[in-house]
């Protein structure tokens, strides 16, 4: 295939890739970029495979058709809930995948000292998402604790591992070779390293970790790009890290806390909530109907606990009943409700809600106290008064959807136990508020079949 073809098959691959990713930033044409790019990554790697006389066409074919039909079997069988972990698998994917891309470019071609340079980068990033992404894996999967783990000298161990990296990669890159002592240092302290850097992050902060390391999986791949001289894998990288940076910022910005002190900080290391104690109200199914049937504005506040009892399309059928019923109904998105980011969207988006029912933490809360019922649906964290009232709790300060202020909450979950963040919740315990104990599709399912008589 000659350079010019392999460019234009490159650049109409990058064309797709930005095209997708900017129908990607709203619900309504997210599927179509999602196509488009899953278009653009293919006739990237069709360019690619057939460009160099890496492996007979037949092998790449094999290849092709076995990771197809792993990616799509599992992509088929993965639980809504199990989502989170998928994503954190396929960053540690990325991140091995350009560690071995920089560490076989030694193999193939004269190094010079900015491809050493450039490998250098794709093993330390790759490794650290690699490591990293695991660890959040286990966190989210609930395999290992999910709170923060940190020591007494834990930032001196990364400050000494961070040296041992920039030392042994200035060595190497004076003398890059395939055994090199240095390269192999590099590899253990980057796994390490991410290992390091995902343990002190817990509870409300995972989000954050889940798109940093999103971004690193771009960056790691933009520099084996540079490693290995190909264009639309740097381009890609950058794409995926950038677009990882911004998400991180707006995680960030949800929960009202810095970068640093996010990954510093150790979620809930220090801070001990006040025990919280009161009269909990629960309500049955029956009467949260006769208040929900005289309400004229309703707004559901979906939450992790939504996503595990699928309840999403009963929900929107309740939503519709309301309506036709003369309320005014909304739904509040948190940007950290579930356990992904866009979380929420997704599963209403599945439920076929109008998207212009969705509304946001910031449009939503100056309008809560107008609002005569709030649904709270197995939504916990993003809600807790706690996180405004609370200085000692691990949570204050972050922004929270404002259910409390409504004249009605309805909280729909099994029993009192914490949300992931494992913070107790004074909202349950509130003068306005009615717990609805039981499953989220089945509570929700006895309200629907009460206004259907
Ligand atoms: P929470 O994790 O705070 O609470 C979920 C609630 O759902 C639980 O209290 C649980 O209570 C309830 N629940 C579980 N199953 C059911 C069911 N079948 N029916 C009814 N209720 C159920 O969820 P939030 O969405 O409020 O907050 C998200 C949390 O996760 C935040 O702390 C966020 O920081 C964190 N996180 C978010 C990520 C993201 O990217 N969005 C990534 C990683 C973490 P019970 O057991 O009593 O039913």
């Amino acid at each position: 295939m000659s350079l010019e073809l392999i460019n234009v098959g490159y650049i109409i691959a990058a064309v797709l890739f930005i095209f997708g990713l900017k129908l990607l930033g709203s619900p309504a044409t997210a599927v179509r970029g999602n196509t488009l790019s899953a278009a653009g990554m293919l006739i990237a790697i069709v360019v690619t495979l057939f460009s160099k006389d890496i492996l007979p066409v037949q092998w790449i074919l094999a290849a092709v058709i076995v990771g197809g039909i792993i990616g799509a079997l599992t992509a088929q069988r993965v639980a809504m809930t199990s989502m989170p972990e998928m994503v954190a698998l396929f960053n540690g994917s990325g991140g091995i995948a350009s560690l071995l891309v920089g560490w076989a470019a030694l193999y193939s071609m004269e190094v010079s000292m900015f491809t050493a340079f450039t490998i250098v980068l794709s093993i330390l990033i790759g490794g650290v998402t690699f490591s990293g992404s695991l660890i959040a894996w286990g966190k989210l999967s609930e395999v290992m604790n999910s709170r923060a783990i940190v020591f007494g000298a834990q930032r001196i161990v990364n400050a000494l591992i961070l040296l041992g990296l920039i030392v042994c990669g200035v060595l190497f890159c004076m003398n890059p070779s395939a055994d090199s002592p240095y390269l192999y240092a590099i590899i253990v302290l980057s796994l390490v390293f991410g290992v390091m850097a995902v343990i002190p992050i817990g509870g409300a902060d995972m989000p954050v970790v889940i798109s940093l390391l999103n971004s690193y999986s771009g960056l790691a791949a933009c520099a084996a790009g540079f490693a290995i001289n190909n264009n639309i894998l740097i381009v890609a990288g950058s794409l995926v890290g950038a677009a990882g940076i911004i998400l991180t910022n707006i995680m960030c910005k949800a929960m009202n806390r810095s970068l640093a002190n996010v990954l510093f900080s150790g979620f809930g290391a220090v801070k001990t909530a006040t025990k919280v104690e009161g009269e909990v109200k629960p309500i049955v199914a029956e009467d949260a109907f006769l208040i929900l049937e005289a309400a004229s504005s309703v707004t559901f506040v979906p939450g992790y606990g939504m996503a595990v009892a699928q309840a999403q399309h009963v929900v929107r059928e309740l939503g519709d009943l309301l309506e036709a019923n003369g309320a005014e109904v909304t739904y509040a998105i948190h940007p950290v409700a579930g356990r992904m980011p866009g979380h929420m969207n997704v599963l209403l988006a599945e439920a076929n809600v109008p998207y212009d029912q969705l509304v946001e933490m910031d449009d939503i809360n100056p309008r809560m106290s107008n609002v005569d019922v709030a649904v709270v649906i197995g939504a916990n964290d993003v809600v807790n008064p706690a996180a405004r009232n609370d200085e000692n709790s691990p949570i204050y300060g972050m922004p929270i959807i404002n259910v409390d202020e409504a004249r009605t909450v309805f909280v729909l979950k099994r029993s009192m136990s914490s949300g992931f963040s494992g913070v107790d919740n004074p909202l349950f315990f509130g003068e306005n508020t009615r717990m609805l104990f039981g499953d989220a599709k089945e509570s929700i399912a006895s309200v629907v079949a009460e206004f259907k008589g």
